[in-house]
């Protein structure tokens, strides 16, 4: 564990990493794509289509400790009853990206601060939409992923009807399998759990198993 410069202890080796994995169960990150192979990925941070402009990783990955990944996995069982799936935006982020982020956003309303960190740093936190399973075609939400404007707040009431029920469907599933929406974006959930998870500053390349 070391110290970062805003004096959060946070998880930066692999070594230690490895060592938390083999004696505690449940911390191992997990690749989504391959716990949950019907989710359709749309990365953002891998390419410059978000808030930063700029690409900050290296690949379009999606990863979440184990139990949330489980959680994650029961919710697209869920959603296939309705003919839906998850559309995966971000999971688990690098703590130094947060830093990043921050400081080039400065809002702590859609960046979080590097003081507290984020629960995406902790593999705790995802954020999704909705697609048709049929075809990954997307399923109308109130808002494009991390478009800062009033209609992300999770109850923004300004909508046609189909929009909030599509909403609706997905803070319902996300809330029943431990998912905590954060009411100033619709499209973030941090799992219930996230409390026993520490912050990482871990490369995707480091966690691939
Ligand atoms: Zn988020």
């Amino acid at each position: 564990m070391s110290e970062s410069s805003y004096g959060l202890s946070v998880i930066t080796s692999v070594e230690e990493y490895q060592q938390l994995v083999q004696t505690r169960a449940g911390q191992r990150l997990v690749d989504l794509t391959e716990r949950i192979p019907s989710l359709v990925l749309d990365i953002r941070y891998a390419t410059p289509d978000n808030l930063l402009g700029e690409a900050v990783y290296s690949e379009a990955r999606a990863f979440l400790r184990e139990p949330v990944a489980d959680a994650l996995a029961q919710v697209q069982e869920s959603l296939k009853a309705r003919g839906l799936g998850l559309c995966v935006y971000d999971a688990y982020r690098p703590y130094s990206v947060t830093v990043r982020m921050y400081e080039q956003i400065q809002d702590e309303d859609f960046a979080a601060p590097p003081w507290r960190g984020s629960r995406h740093n902790r593999g705790c936190s995802v954020d999704v939409g909705l697609v048709k399973l049929s075809n990954g075609e997307r399923v109308p939400l109130p808002t494009d992923f991390d478009e800062i404007t009033p209609a992300a707040r999770s109850r923004y009431g300004d909508l046609p009807a189909h929009v909030m029920l599509n909403r609706s469907i997905l803070l319902a599933t996300m809330h029943y399998y431990g998912f905590v929406n954060y009411p100033g974006e619709w499209w973030h959930f941090d799992h219930e759990r996230w409390p026993e998870f520490d912050l990482l500053d871990l490369p995707f390349a480091a966690v691939k198993v």
